[in-house]
């Protein structure tokens, strides 16, 4: 078989991308694997148990693995609403951002390349430090300075740690300077990221009994899982081995909501909103790369966006503790639209909720 080659096209213009250009060199637009993988059921590697059991549809070969993936899925109800919820909290550094880290890792290995930089609230840090450092990768790691402490930890121990003053994005911007001369691995911007991401939709699949949810509600910063899981089953689809799309629901808090207004003024892009203060600390992006796409699943999928205030994140996290689902407050913000909205899911509805970040590392630490 001729090895797999990824081309790399910008999903606005179509102009030709390098691999590891980060944004279109033309038009600065996000870019995106022209030729991916399609899935095919018969190259599930089913002995393998973690995400690399789909590694035939995935876009790199594997050089290094925590065992990512292949997260539980619990039955659960609360306030008499049925779900599943999909213990991605669970991943190896606590977060479902070791799918897209694993795949991003592992590509970089396949092309030599041993230095990379990356701007994260913190669990897409602590992830990138937990694959790149063991793995011989040096990643420099811009964090701003209002960060969990506990995730700074992380990201430190192994990688090296950049904090930068004042708001969330100037850390980003520092990022993005030192992305001229160093590969940008981005959790953000990255189409390998992504590509691990659809894993999680290939597990509810085979998990549920080889069928798709009516309904899947995830919190969306950047939107890395609620594409994921769109264009997983976009995939399962075009393989004819589900009937129809799950609804795609965006929940986003109140502080921060730009694809919540873009969807209720039914606009193609989100407006650029404020950055302000939420408990859901994991979603402050006021500017999502992927920002049309997310918005046109919800159309394409008769999906919605939902905003919830913190106080109903607050309960919503206290009442996912009290079932043994310890999570940290951005993952109980589809809980919380869920009890507020519930009225916009039919009594029989299979809906299915990420838990997406560990409570754990939200706990004083000393
Ligand atoms: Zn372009």
């Amino acid at each position: 078989m001729t090895p797999y080659t990824p081309q790399i096209i910008c999903i606005d213009c179509d102009a030709t991308a390098a691999i590891w250009d980060w944004r279109c060199p033309e038009c600065g637009g996000p870019l995106d694997i022209a030729n991916p993988q399609p899935f095919d059921a018969d190259r599930i590697d089913a002995g393998t148990w973690s995400l690399w059991r789909y590694g035939a549809m995935l876009p790199t070969d594997k050089r290094f693995s925590l065992g990512e993936g292949m997260t539980p899925l619990v039955q659960t109800s609360v306030d008499g609403l049925d779900f599943y919820a999909k213990l991605e909290y669970l991943n190896p550094t606590g977060s479902y951002k070791d799918r897209g880290t694993t795949v991003l890792v592992n590509r970089l290995l396949g092309e030599n390349v041993h230095d990379v930089v990356e701007d994260s609230s913190g669990n897409a840090g602590a992830s990138l430090a937990a694959y790149a450092g063991p793995s011989g990768i040096h990643a420099r790691i811009f964090v701003s300075t209002t960060a969990s402490a506990a995730k700074k930890r992380l990201i430190a121990t192994n990688a090296e740690l950049v904090e930068v003053s004042g708001v969330r994005s100037a850390a980003t911007a520092a990022c993005h300077a030192a992305a001229e001369t160093t590969v940008y691995a981005s959790h953000a911007w990255s189409p390998f990221f992504l590509a691990g991401q659809m894993t999680a939709a290939y597990e509810v699949w085979e998990q549920l009994g080889h069928r798709a949810p009516d309904a899947i509600l995830t919190p969306v910063g950047h939107g890395g899982l609620f594409l994921g899981f769109a264009r997983g089953f976009a995939a399962l689809h075009e393989a004819g081995l589900v009937e129809r799309l799950p609804r795609m629901i965006a929940t986003q808090a109140a502080g921060c909501d730009p694809i919540v207004q873009g969807y209720e003024q039914q606009l193609n892009a989100p407006p650029v909103t404020q950055e302000e203060e939420t408990i859901a600390d994991g979603i402050i992006v006021n500017q999502p790369v992927r920002g049309r796409e997310i918005l046109r699943v919800i159309r394409e999928t008769d999906g919605a966006a939902y905003r919830v205030q913190d106080a109903a994140i607050i309960a919503a996290q206290k009442m996912l503790a009290e079932r043994g689902l310890f999570v940290e407050a951005t993952s109980a913000v589809p809980l919380a639209a869920l009890r507020e909205y519930r009225h916009d899911f039919a009594a029989d509805t299979t809906i299915i909720m990420p838990l997406t970040g560990s409570g754990l590392k939200g706990l004083p630490g000393k």
